[in-house]
């Protein structure tokens, strides 16, 4: 009788695991919003993976397991204190469900393929693939001064790293169509090496062999800075929020 009960108990549910959290929105930094309005120890209350950029567009972070690495202009992944902060960030309590395995695969195909598998084209959900990349891709914006400057402008003043055949974890987070502006809409995705010597926001990728995992979530809980007076006083009708979204992160963007 016991046992049967247990096996009822939904695990994912009970832990609050298909949960998102988001501070901030993509939206307040297209007009260079940037200031740090929550840390990473807040962050953390919230779940114990996710992804995120410091204060000033400060590096690409990654959350695995509990612990918080930035990756910034010089490609080497550090680990960050409790009282980092950041404009912009997404956390979730991991209970990932494995979903196959890819050999020799793109990410563009391989995002597509996760989307079908799901099919979840309306649903935030994480992805978290763990391989080897005979290909790594990535970015690190360099950490911007106040007055900051816009997204737009931001986007040229980046590293670009590349990796052959490198292990690590790329996580990521997909959100629907009609959410872009409060996030990217479709996938953002940072990578971690299993030696944690390098990563940041993935760009392009080759999966060589890997597994895939996924966690769907059924609420999105956004976090706003209300307190800040930068983005309480701001006049959002002015920004081309969604266009400039789109030039800045796609995932196809090269330079
Ligand atoms: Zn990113």
């Amino acid at each position: 009788m016991t046992q049967s009960l247990a096996k009822n108990i939904h695990p994912i549910t009970e832990h609050g695991a298909n949960v998102l959290y988001q501070h901030g929105t993509l939206a307040l930094l297209v007009p260079g919003l940037l200031e740090g309005t929550t840390t990473i120890g807040e962050l953390l209350k919230h779940g114990d993976t996710g992804i995120g950029t410091g204060e000033g567009l400060d590096g690409e972070l990654i959350i695995l397991n509990g612990v918080a690495y930035k990756v910034g202009q010089s490609g080497v992944a550090e680990q960050v204190p409790d009282d980092f902060t950041m404009p912009f960030a997404n956390s979730h309590r991991a209970a990932f469900q494995y979903q196959c395995e890819r050999n020799d695969i793109g990410l563009e195909e391989l995002n597509d393929r996760i989307v079908e598998a799901n099919g979840r084209a309306n649903t935030f959900f994480s992805v978290k693939v763990h391989g080897t990349f005979s290909f790594m891709k990535t970015r690190a914006v360099i950490k911007q001064q106040a007055p900051y400057p816009t997204l737009l402008e931001v986007a040229d003043r980046q590293a670009i790293f590349l990796r052959h055949d490198v292990t690590g974890t790329m996580l990521g987070y997909f959100s629907p169509v009609m959410f872009h502006g409060a996030a990217v809409a479709g996938f953002h995705e940072h990578f971690l090496s299993d030696d944690h010597t390098f990563g940041g926001h993935v760009l392009d990728a080759v999966l060589g062999h890997g597994e895939i995992y996924s966690q769907v979530f059924d609420t999105l809980v956004t976090h706003l800075p209300v307190d800040d007076p930068g983005y309480r006083n701001h006049d959002f009708s002015q920004d081309n929020i969604a266009e400039a979204i789109t030039s800045a992160e796609g995932d196809t963007r090269t330079d």
